[in-house]
């Protein structure tokens, strides 16, 4: 299972450990919230469709 990382430069969300964009480590934001995780899992699963096809 991954994980989501977040980008401590551009703040955006990323399953990488290195940001596309900036080139740097990415951070595990942790997440307060359960709900928050749960929306990620189910952004992380359009993004994996995506991918197999
Ligand atoms: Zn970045």
């Amino acid at each position: 299972m991954h994980k989501i990382f977040k980008c401590p430069e551009c703040k955006e969300y990323t399953l990488e450990k290195i940001c596309k964009r900036c080139k740097i480590k990415t951070i595990n934001p942790k997440p307060p919230k359960f709900s928050l995780e749960d929306r990620f899992g189910k952004y992380r699963r359009i993004y994996k469709n995506e991918l197999g096809n």
